[in-house]
């Protein structure tokens, strides 16, 4: 696989789009559609477009209206839109930058010009990204923050919902951390955190999400996972942070377990039995897990 950024190019004319495919190729990657649904497609398929290059006049739908449907889609709606089009009125550019592209280049192309607006879009694009994904994570661990997460169990509830299928949280807190802080200090505390969250990330599965919830408290959510299968994967964390000795300290964990109920349930609500949970494990003695029923 190319770590080049990908352009996806929409045109339906062999010779436009000959061109452009030689202006960017050395560049970047590049997929082509030669009309509006194919582009639709391409635009939501994994890996997704950095940017997308867009005629207006194409067979099926103009390009304004492949615009739209790719407003609306959840996979699609942020990546970048130029215009690249031979309607060259004044009201076709307004029309098209107010409904949303970043940039509207007319034909025939220039391409150094056209070179320079792409790098332009590619770039910020990529700054965007980066940002967001600073603002998804939490700084110290490297987990999603719980930012992430309020964002994640809403998506994947009604996924849960819409497809009817399991999801699991676990809710999990270090046992004692305040000892740990209060007998080795922060920089210390810092460090467990960190192997703690290594550890979660290296259990996983690759769909599961992990976040650092809040100071030594964890969320897991587990997508097609009932709470018998959550149980044994919380059992198996628990085992293992058990033997880990991070910064050889004695570390444990309490876990507390439930799944997404498909009739009338709330993310509040998820979440707060996982925290009741959790309680009864630490109130039953620590490092040990209880499913919440
Ligand atoms: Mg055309």
């Amino acid at each position: 696989m190319s770590d080049k950024p990908i352009i996806l190019i929409v045109d339906d004319d062999p010779i436009n789009l000959q061109i452009l495919a030689n202006t960017l190729k050395d560049t970047y990657q590049l997929k082509v559609a030669i009309n509006g649904s194919q582009a639709i497609q391409l635009a939501q398929k994994e890996p997704l477009p950095e940017l997308i290059l867009l005629d207006i006049g194409l067979p099926d739908m103009d390009g304004y209206e492949v615009l739209e449907q790719l407003k609306t889609n959840t996979d699609s709606k942020n990546i970048p839109i130029i215009f690249v089009t031979g309607k060259n009125q004044q009201k076709d550019e307004e029309k098209g930058l107010k409904m949303g592209a970043v940039d509207y280049i007319t034909k025939p192309i220039h391409p150094i010009i056209v070179t320079a607006r792409v790098k332009t879009q590619i770039s910020l694009k990529q700054q965007k990204d980066q940002l967001l994904s600073l603002a998804a994570h939490d700084q110290l661990t490297g987990l999603y923050n719980r930012h992430f997460l309020m964002d994640c169990i809403t998506r994947k509830t009604s996924f849960a919902l819409r497809q009817d299928t399991d999801l699991s949280l676990i809710m999990l807190d270090i046992d004692h951390f305040k000892d740990v802080n209060d007998n080795y200090g922060h920089p210390t505390g810092d460090s467990v955190l960190k192997s703690i969250a290594q550890l979660l990330q290296s259990c996983l599965r690759k769909e599961d999400i992990a976040t650092r919830f809040g100071g030594e408290e964890f969320i897991i959510l587990m997508d097609n996972c009932n709470q018998n299968i959550a149980q044994e994967k919380a059992e198996h964390l628990r085992k293992t942070i058990e033997q880990l000795k991070p910064d050889n300290i004695q570390v444990s964990c309490s876990f507390g377990v439930t799944q997404f109920n498909h009739t009338n349930d709330s993310i509040e609500d998820l979440i707060k039995r996982a925290d009741l949970a959790l309680y009864q494990a630490k109130e039953a003695g620590r490092n040990r897990v209880v499913v919440y029923s």
